[in-house]
């Protein structure tokens, strides 16, 4: 899958890999090649661009970590940015409606959307024990409803019975009913496809949708269809309004344009991929695994991501070993506030301390939630570097000062000086007398 953008991104990073330093001037020189690659990968022109933005945004002028080169640093963003873009969390099937939960299944012809139908009435079936009943609304093409039957009695799941000469609405409404006084949790509406999107297919779907109101509205789209997939979904989603995407075919050696755009020009999230023919073939959709396979490269950014940790690490030993001589200074709190930001949360930074999980709770009742940290950082940054190493310094006149130039209050000066009173005491309480104890450990 995706071998093409993959092969060119190696091509670019390999490149990259045999250079010094990541300058400017690199970003550009990969970026476009990352642009060129992308678009004959069929990623939508805008995607391209806010892919590229962010990458450079991101790229020029990051640090680079010790330890790893340039252009993994570079293959690490485009990841990040690719899991971003791609949707970051994995959304199932919502069925939180009361049952029967009408789910309706759309695409064009040849999409995939009667197997799809059927794969997901076996896994809704055994994965959540939910009773299923499917109807196939597909009065045009001979054999339709009959097709779905057949996979009906293969996945050992229900089909409405066939009615000859009934229109969708009217199935649909049978479908309804059935499962009302039958007492399914859900029914599965498995909608007429075209070779192309025209008029009566839209209209059509908008007075099924609109009769059997679905809770979820699905589109099913060949992964390999590429562009073609992405203005598809569009169209259906203007239209119709779908709430999310099933790409098929993820076995093939399509390019990757599709799952990368679909997601950006819709907002709507890919919740399932198709990978093969047969009724199991159905994979939760996940970005991490996707955007590896988009680089193929993930030998790389699991070394970009151990690196970066291992810098994390370092500096947090710095701060430890700091803080057992008993030094914690104002400076210290704003970096380490940054570090908080920056790992979104305390979690992350207590990771980092060994053995300093233990005052997450007396941090938690400080308080500190995120908008208060920017406060506080704030105030810190409108110190003096001396002011920030010597906060004893701070006597009435600097404080109306820093006041004035943080936009804060005197008062919020003064809780921030207590806060970073009752820090330092009680690091320096974890330093002392346990040589070899917890801050030892951190600054080994
Ligand atoms: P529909 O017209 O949209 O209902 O499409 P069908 O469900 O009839 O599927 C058309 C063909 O695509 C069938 O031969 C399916 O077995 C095949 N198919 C569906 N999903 C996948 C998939 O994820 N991977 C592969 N390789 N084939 C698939």
């Amino acid at each position: 899958m995706f071998e093409s953008l993959s092969d060119k991104l190696s091509a670019v990073f390999d490149r990259l890999t045999r250079r010094g330093s990541l300058t400017e001037a690199d970003v550009n020189e990969a970026l476009k090649e990352i642009r060129r690659a992308l678009l004959e990968a069929d990623v939508a022109l805008d995607v391209v661009r806010s892919f590229a933005d962010k990458v450079r945004d991101r790229a020029v002028g990051a640090g680079v970590v010790k330890s790893v080169s340039p252009g993994q640093m570079v293959v690490k963003i485009v990841n990040d940015v690719l899991i971003e873009t791609l949707g970051e969390t994995t959304e199932a099937i919502d069925l939180a409606a009361k049952p029967p939960v009408a789910i309706m299944m759309v695409g064009l012809q040849g999409a995939g959307k009667t197997t799809t139908t059927a794969k997901i009435a076996k896994r809704l079936k055994e994965r959540h024990g939910k009773g299923v009943l499917m109807a196939s609304l597909d009065v045009k093409r001979p054999a339709a409803q009959e097709q779905l039957a057949v996979l009906g009695r293969q996945v050992e799941v229900d089909t409405l019975p066939i009615v000859a000469g009934q229109t969708p609405i009217q199935i649909a409404r049978r479908a309804m009913e059935a499962a009302r006084l039958e007492g399914y949790d859900v029914v599965l509406l498995d909608t007429a496809g075209r070779t192309h999107i025209d008029e009566p297919l839209m209209q059509e779907m908008a007075d099924i949708k609109s009769y059997a109101s679905p809770h979820e509205i699905l589109l099913v789209a060949d992964a390999l269809t590429g562009q073609d997939a992405v203005n598809l979904a569009k169209s259906f989603d203007e239209r119709v309004g779908i709430t999310g995407i099933v790409l098929t075919r993820m076995d093939g050696d399509g390019r990757g344009g599709a799952a990368l755009s679909m997601r950006h020009v819709t907002g709507k999230p890919i919740k399932l991929i198709g990978a093969g023919e047969k009724m199991d073939a159905l994979d939760e959709f996940s970005p991490q695994r996707i955007a590896n396979r988009i680089l193929g490269m993930g030998d790389i950014v699991a070394l970009v991501e151990k690196a970066a940790a291992a810098i994390d690490a370092e500096e947090a030993r710095k701060a430890a070993a700091r803080i057992a001589k008993g030094k914690f200074d104002l400076q210290d709190l704003c970096d380490q506030l940054a570090q908080v930001e920056k790992l979104g949360g305390f979690g992350g930074i207590m990771g980092l301390l060994p053995g300093v999980a233990k005052m997450k709770d007396q941090i938690a009742k400080a308080n500190l939630d995120e908008s208060l940290i920017k406060r506080q950082r704030a105030i810190i940054l409108s110190m003096t570097p001396q002011e920030r190493r010597n906060p004893d310094l701070l006597k009435a006149s600097r404080k109306k000062r820093i006041a004035a130039g943080a936009g804060a209050k005197v008062e919020e000066i003064n809780k921030l000086l207590k806060q970073h009173r009752q820090m330092a005491d009680l690091m320096k309480s974890f330093g002392a007398g346990k040589r070899g104890g917890l801050m030892g450990k951190a600054a080994q």
